[in-house]
């Protein structure tokens, strides 16, 4: 450890409001903490800078999924585990429970939340191109109330966000309306299990008579934020099958997106498994066959 744990303070309020009430008093004072997945790496290596946390770890109103006819809403502390586990997520949002399912060991999603993974905003975090296919929107809590933001507005660059100094992440919204879509998902990493992702994909398809009716692809690693691939969905809507339009497809990702050298890849490598990945999904979801 590099960290002296004597620098820190660490308050757990034991509701919501009283988190909120907190972090109204003094904006941009409280850090908060919930599983620690993230907030720990950082605290041992030295490099975490905020001296007051205020964990939301287990407060009841961020652990609830509550399924309601027109939506999902999946309170902000919900660990991966929480997410595997849960029935109607399993079932209508498969590439959601695929992320949690690789997302580093058993450990670490019981412990991890998916709140924490979008405000840590890393463009290689794997639940967040799900969180895009899917339409998202966000519920974000202060002491002065509620605003929902769709989640595709989250990210403003490179670990910038849109969450206030005084705001939290209440829950994410998932709509009910993409259960009968071809979904197609998957982690190119170093490994299967811990290991962070060169490029991820999720994708989301319907085709009615040969056509694409509409189509939703979100990739992880390939700019500063989860990127959603508008370019390439238009170019699909509306098209068969065919060589030209996997070629026109590769071409519509190329110009989309902007990969990075780093230590797990390079950009070379993700721009080619990228286009590959759409590629594999285009040709999945001609042939109605679910991936994820
Ligand atoms: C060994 C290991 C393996 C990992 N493997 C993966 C992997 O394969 N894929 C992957 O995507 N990630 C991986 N991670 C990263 C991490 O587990 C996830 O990002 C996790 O979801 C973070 O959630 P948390 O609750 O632990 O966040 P914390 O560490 O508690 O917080 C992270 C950040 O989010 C903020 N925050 C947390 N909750 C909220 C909220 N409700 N509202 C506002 N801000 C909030 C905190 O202030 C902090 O800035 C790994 C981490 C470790 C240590």
């Amino acid at each position: 450890m590099r960290a002296d744990p004597g620098d820190y303070e660490l308050v757990a309020p034991d509701s919501l409001q009283a988190v909120a009430a907190l972090m109204a008093r003094q904006p941009g004072q409280w850090y908060p903490i919930a599983g620690g997945t993230d907030v720990m790496v950082l605290y041992s290596a030295g490099k975490l800078t905020a001296r007051k946390l205020v964990s939301i770890w287990n407060l009841p109103e961020l652990r609830r999924i509550e399924t309601r006819p027109e939506e999902v809403q999946i309170g902000a502390a919900c660990t991966y585990s929480d997410l595997r586990n849960h029935e109607t997520i399993v079932r209508e949002f498969p590439m959601l429970a695929s992320a949690a399912s690789w997302t580093g060991g058993i450990a670490n999603q019981n412990r991890g939340t998916l709140g924490g993974n979008i405000a840590n905003a890393s463009p290689a975090a794997d639940s967040l191109p799900a969180l895009l296919a899917y339409d998202a929107e966000l519920i974000l809590f202060s002491n002065r109330g509620e605003r929902r933001i769709p989640y595709s507005e989250f990210h403003l660059g490179y670990k910038k966000h849109a969450l206030a100094a005084d705001e939290l992440i209440r829950a994410i919204c998932l709509p009910r309306r993409y259960g009968a879509y071809v979904s197609y998902c998957r982690k190119v990493g170093a490994r299967n299990a811990q290991a962070i992702s060169k490029v991820c994909i999720a994708g989301l398809g319907k085709v009615v008579n040969g056509t694409i009716e509409d189509v939703r692809i979100g990739l992880g690693s390939v700019a500063p934020i989860p990127l959603r691939l508008k370019e390439t969905e238009r170019a699909l809507t509306s098209q068969k099958m065919g060589p030209a339009l996997l070629d026109l497809a590769r071409l519509t990702v190329a110009e989309q997106i902007r990969p990075i050298d780093d230590i797990r890849s390079t950009s070379k490598y993700r721009a080619g498994v990228a286009a590959n990945l759409v590629a594999e999904f285009i040709e999945k979801l001609f042939a109605g066959t679910v991936r994820s």
